[in-house]
């Protein structure tokens, strides 16, 4: 479904060889404070902290803002969003979801806050921003922290600003898969310059000096080889973007008309990720199920994933929970059960794309 973006090994090596000089190999050195640097501003966010993984950066982020009772989140999301709270001794309460941005339904927000709960920890799934205002309304109200798992959203902007200056924190992936990466790595974001202190000293064991260890952090930290490979690869993040958006308009212009298969929409104002590309099979339309679209795609060696089933409150970690009942998620349940991931990466040409909506076409059963 996506390939990672690489730079030629060359420059890739000659970067290595600054590494190689100076003999420093983690331990925020110098290319850590470089991507640091070079992130804030791509992102247009006051502070980045960077992270060894987008999980150890959340876990971080939960344990920065004193997070605990209860949070309220989405069940619409990769496994990490949800176990960073149980690692944080945290239960999960799970939100219903928007229909159309299939992101918390800030409609439902203020009917499961209780006494316990802390925080909202929501997601920008695929890209498409939460409903920030209206998430920030109900956190102020209720006095709640409000954390964005930005996993899917590198490069995100609403009118102009970065996705990042939303909530308390951000965190951001770089993950192999991710369209901006480090092959593992991530990074929180925030405006608030009183928690750089906090953060990075939970990312690196709580050291404060050689002889000062103040607080109960873990290792959180990327190494320069990382973000060497960070520095390098982000050069190359605006011509992926520039692939992946003709890919994207060659996608809704071969499959605009297909009935039962629903496209992600414009949101006005918000700059894309082009992270996935995720439509939904609607089976009463389309004549055939989500599950046989997968199914026959891979016969065609076409491999599109199921992102995201089945629901984390469907996991047997979390399906004890009285929130996880699928009653309660109606949405999440419909959705979790339509979504399929389309194969979307720079390298695809506009014929494999062609190619894809011919045969995907040809699975309809009217
Ligand atoms: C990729 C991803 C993560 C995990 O990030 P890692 O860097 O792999 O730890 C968390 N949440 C979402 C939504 C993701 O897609």
């Amino acid at each position: 479904m996506t390939r990672p973006l690489l730079p030629g090994l060359q420059e890739f090596s000659e970067k290595l060889r600054e590494i190689w000089e100076c003999r420093q190999l983690t331990n925020l050195g110098h290319q850590h404070a470089a991507l640091e640097g070079r992130l804030s501003e791509v992102l247009k966010v006051q502070n980045v902290s960077l992270f060894n993984s987008g999980t150890s950066a959340l876990m971080v982020a939960c344990k920065g803002l004193s997070l605990e009772g209860e949070v309220i989140t989405t069940p619409f999301t990769f496994p990490a969003t949800i176990h960073v709270l149980a690692w944080n001794r945290i239960t999960p309460v799970f939100c219903d979801i928007d229909p159309n941005s299939m992101n918390i339904d800030p409609e439902r927000l203020e009917s499961i806050v209780t006494p316990r709960t802390s925080g909202i920890l929501g997601v920008h799934v695929f890209g498409t921003p939460c409903d920030v205002q209206r998430i920030e309304t109900v956190a102020n109200r209720f006095g709640l922290k409000v954390i964005y798992d930005a996993a899917h959203a590198f490069g995100v902007e609403i009118e102009k600003k970065g996705i990042g200056t939303f909530g308390d924190v951000s965190m951001f992936s770089f993950h192999a898969t991710k369209l901006f990466h480090t092959a593992e790595g991530g990074a929180l974001a925030f405006n608030d310059g009183r928690l750089v202190d906090r953060i990075r000293l939970l990312g690196n064991f709580g050291i404060k000096g050689e002889e000062r260890v103040v607080l109960p952090g873990i290792n959180g930290k990327l190494n320069e080889l990382q973000a060497a490979l960070g520095l390098v690869v982000l050069k190359y993040v605006s011509r992926e973007r520039q692939k992946r958006r003709r890919l994207l308009h060659t996608y809704k212009e071969r499959l605009r008309d297909v009935e039962g298969v629903i496209l992600p929409e414009n949101v006005p104002g918000v700059r894309k990720s082009y992270q996935f590309f995720a439509v939904r099979i609607d089976r009463k339309k389309f004549g055939r199920s989500r599950d046989f679209v997968y199914n026959e795609f891979r016969k065609f060696n076409i491999f599109a994933r199921k992102y995201f089933y089945p629901l984390c409150s469907e996991y047997p970690c979390y399906s004890h929970l009285p929130s996880s009942d699928a009653s309660k998620l109606p949405v999440a349940n419909t959705i979790a059960g339509q979504v399929l991931c389309l194969p979307f990466y720079g390298g695809l040409s506009e014929d494999d794309v062609g190619d894809i909506c011919s045969i995907l076409k040809s699975f309809q059963r009217t």
